[in-house]
């Protein structure tokens, strides 16, 4: 196997999320996932995975109405929005997602190291009140509500490529959790300018980066080393949790972001980094988006190579990002931001 028991047991996944089938020709498939466990098991990275129980109906009232709950649980067959349907087995698959969730929280808080949840349906394009955007349940609010039942302060990174509308909204009042996102402008959901900031106690705790499509490494790069990690020096989290979406990838076909997988390698290098100094290595990472079945599988054991402190061969790494074509929206953000934080 040669993996140690340190590294045994970083990931979270249940069989079930493969049975998660929005169409069949849908992008977010059930090949997602696959791609990522082959690609885990040829690299000899799997170790092991824990298997989740389901989120209770409390864990997901506590970012969610009764009647959105009430709605994905019984209404059998129907849809959310045009890309987002609901199926009789989506309401036991998404509380099973939620769950795998809660469980990379509580076990990292335990260990102090790093989890990856490998969970379907994704959730951060969920509100309180509305799914979307292909998710149901807002899988990394839930468990960072969860996690400030005992802790005061929680960073969210979202590098997905679109905005994470859901955890924006959830949190956008709440001074306990800074949530700091990078996606492309002007794509789904339309959320996400630098010039929101969260508001009332929650203001200045949410720190936008909307990049140009193009965007790459060095775009990246700047946003985390300029803007977030200085804030997460000052914010000073008691843990950090990662919206993980390939989906910035040059390859992927939903979003015009140029990531390499050698930029997603050394962006979760940063924050691996960043909660082994300020969190005693306390860090949760969730799956959303990733449509290039190769290029997600390819940045996701990437990743985990990074946990474990090991090296992975990449195939994706063209880099046309060096003269960082996201640079003025850094700069932008960081103009807004100076009112609340040392930048
Ligand atoms: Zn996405």
């Amino acid at each position: 196997m040669g993996a140690s028991d340190d590294t045994l047991y970083m990931i979270i996944y249940h069989p079930k999320y493969l049975e998660h089938m929005q169409d069949p020709y849908h992008p977010e498939s059930p090949q997602r996932l696959d791609a990522i466990l082959k690609k885990l098991e040829s690299s000899e990275l799997m170790g092991g995975c824990l298997v989740p129980e389901a989120a209770t109906k409390e864990d997901i009232l506590s970012v969610h109405t009764p009647e959105y709950v009430d709605y994905v649980q019984n209404s059998g067959e129907g849809v959310i929005d045009s890309d987002t349907t609901l199926h009789t087995e989506t309401y036991e698959i998404a509380v099973l997602s939620a769950g795998g969730g809660l469980l990379a929280a509580r076990k990292s808080v335990e260990e102090k190291k790093p989890y990856f949840a490998l969970i379907r349906p994704p959730g951060h394009h969920a509100t309180p009140g509305s799914g979307g955007g292909f998710c149901y349940f807002n899988n990394i609010a839930i468990a960072a509500k969860e996690l400030l039942k005992e802790m005061e302060r929680i960073a969210i990174i979202d590098f997905d490529g679109h905005h994470g509308n859901g955890s924006s909204d959830i949190f956008q009042n709440s001074k306990e959790v800074v949530y700091m996102s990078t996606h492309q402008w002007g794509i789904y959901p339309g959320t996400g300018p630098a010039n929101f900031v969260g508001e009332g106690d929650g203001e200045g705790h949410i720190i936008n980066v909307p990049f140009p499509g193009g965007s790459g490494d060095f775009s990246f790069y700047k946003a985390f080393d300029e803007l977030f990690r200085p804030v997460l020096n000052q914010f000073k989290p008691e843990m950090i949790l990662v919206s993980f979406g390939g989906d910035a990838h040059y390859k992927d076909p939903l979003t015009g972001l140029a990531l390499s997988s050698f930029g997603y390698m050394d962006f979760m290098k940063k924050i691996f980094d960043a909660a082994k100094e300020l969190c005693e290595g306390r860090l949760a990472v969730y799956l959303e988006g990733g449509y290039h079945l190769q290029a997600q599988a390819e940045v996701v054991a990437g990743s985990i190579a990074v946990f474990q402190g090991k090296e992975l061969h990449m195939q994706f790494t063209d880099i046309s990002d060096q003269l960082g074509r996201g640079k003025d929206a850094v700069e932008e953000a960081k103009e807004v931001h100076s009112s609340y934080w040392k930048l």
